[in-house]
């Protein structure tokens, strides 16, 4: 039902204007595969993407001569679905933590630019494992902004979970290790970390996030097991230019799309999990403590078409 009014601006902008392109026709030809591709760029799908999807409905069409436009429908839903599929083969149902080699607590490292979300992402997704009973441990290893260690801590105290920070300009990486410390020391199930979300220079970037990996590796080898992309759906084109960022500056394994309810530019996500060749987890649909959904293929196309 959320996830209904998170994606309904998408919906609407992108079936308005797949409304118009088939308007009057009775077959599937070129004409309409151009308004198909304009659709889906100006839904924010990103060019690769969609000559991808153009490429393969104009093979279903080509060996069904008599497809019509709603047909097309069924087809564009089902290459979307296919498309999800490659990165996103297992659909969780629920909040499940990061798989775990070798025992410890799970330790999640977020990454993102500022403002996209990501302290409101990490207070989110703490609630949610905490309600399943497993003990949280937020890090606050943004220590550039006095506002983001103290927007974490608000956040622990709102969901009941541990914290752990250090002054303020201290290093990230110290932070990065002593939280991970902290977890294994006091039995958590589970350290979220935050990081700055500095894009100076991708050599910068680059070097900054190794540097916080490495000391969590140190802390516990086979940590982090999953270093989340936090990305604002409401910026298109620039969540696009950051996860090319982040995921040529950190092995990136999971991305987090905040912001979907505020937004016409849904079709970013699947742009992104293609290209960049990184699963979704989770879809942000509002500010509210719950408003999260662990992302799934089926029901996200659903809420698309309807
Ligand atoms: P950060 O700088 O990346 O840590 O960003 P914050 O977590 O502080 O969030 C920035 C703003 O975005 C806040 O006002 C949040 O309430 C808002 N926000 C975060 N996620 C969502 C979402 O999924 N939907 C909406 N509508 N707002 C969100």
């Amino acid at each position: 039902e959320d996830l209904d009014k998170g994606l309904e601006k998408t919906k609407t902008g992108f079936f308005d204007k797949l409304n118009r392109a088939v308007a009057g026709k009775d077959t599937v030809d070129e004409e309409v595969l151009d308004e198909l591709e304009n659709v889906l760029i100006t839904s924010d799908v990103g060019l690769e993407t969609t000559v991808k999807i153009i490429e393969r409905i104009e093979a279903r069409v080509a060996t069904d001569k008599y497809v019509n436009t709603t047909e097309l429908n069924q087809i564009l839903r089902q290459e979307i679905v296919n498309l999800l599929a490659e990165q996103n083969d297992v659909d969780y149902e629920d909040y499940v933590l990061p798989p775990v080699e070798g025992g410890g607590p799970a330790v999640i490292l977020v990454v993102g630019v500022n403002g996209v979300g990501k302290t409101t992402t990490i207070g989110k997704i703490a609630h949610q494992y905490q309600q399943k009973g497993h003990r949280v441990v937020l890090g606050a290893a943004d220590t550039f902004r006095a506002a983001a260690v103290d927007q974490l801590k608000i956040w622990s105290e709102r969901v009941g979970c541990d914290f752990y920070a250090k002054g303020m300009y201290t290093d990230p990486a110290a932070v990065a290790y002593e939280t991970t410390k902290y977890a294994i020391d006091n039995h958590c199930d589970v350290a979220i970390i935050d990081t700055a979300g500095r894009l100076h220079t991708k050599f910068n970037l680059m070097k900054e996030l190794s540097k916080i990996k490495r000391s969590i590796t140190k802390a516990l080898p086979a940590a982090p097991h999953q270093v989340l992309l936090v990305l604002d759906a409401t910026t298109g084109q620039n969540a696009i230019e950051q996860a090319r960022a982040f995921t040529e500056a950190t092995d990136v394994n999971a991305l987090a799309l905040t912001k979907l309810d505020g937004t016409a530019k849904g079709g970013v996500a699947i742009g992104i999990t293609d290209q960049f060749q990184v699963p979704i987890r989770y879809i942000g649909v509002g500010e509210g403590i719950n408003h999260l959904q662990v992302f799934n293929k089926k029901a996200f196309v659903d809420s698309l078409f309807g």
